[in-house]
């Protein structure tokens, strides 16, 4: 569902671009498309407060430590693909059954921030616009909110790419 949610956002964000860009989705497990994407795309991971609904059990929690990485194509005569790819917390309750990995739901407000983010730099990225200064370094505001995060079950920590304190 949530991924579904991301493309209606994405679409509205980038209705006015004057290419037509795509959102896809990279599966966890393909590997392959992954080591495609580091080595030709650029990254912009953005860490916030998501909602997690396990499917099996149907517990529910929610991590100021969800993380969602956007890459795009470092080459500007690329095919206009940007490619969306979760980190995801393992389910307390079902996690020494499985490694199964609930994906976060963030809430409209925020995926669309994040896009219209990822919107503004394309402006200066591919199209020539002039970069404004503040967007010079990619700042992440809720690296403050911090609650207990257990590693165990988290999959950006576990991938060596979780947010640092
Ligand atoms: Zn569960
Ligand atoms: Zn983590």
């Amino acid at each position: 569902m949530s991924f579904i949610d991301w493309q209606d956002l994405f679409d509205e964000v980038f209705e006015d671009c004057s290419d037509n860009w795509i959102l896809t989705f990279l599966h966890r497990n393909d590997m392959s498309q992954y080591e495609n994407l580091q080595k030709n795309c650029v990254k912009m991971t953005r860490t916030g407060y998501a909602h997690f609904h396990c499917k099996k059990c149907s517990k529910t929690w929610s991590s100021a430590k969800a993380q969602v990485v956007l890459y795009h194509p470092k080459s500007k005569t690329s095919s206009r693909k940007v490619t969306l790819r979760f980190y995801g917390q393992q389910c307390k309750r079902c996690s020494n059954r499985n490694n199964h990995f609930v994906d976060p739901e963030f809430e409209n407000d925020k995926m669309k921030s994040y896009l219209e983010t990822l919107y503004q730099k394309f402006g200066w990225y591919y199209y020539g616009d002039e970069r404004p200064e503040t967007q010079n370094r990619d700042i992440n505001k809720e690296r403050q909110m911090n609650g207990p995060h257990v590693k165990e079950l988290c999959e950006a920590c576990q991938s060596g790419c979780c947010e640092r304190i």
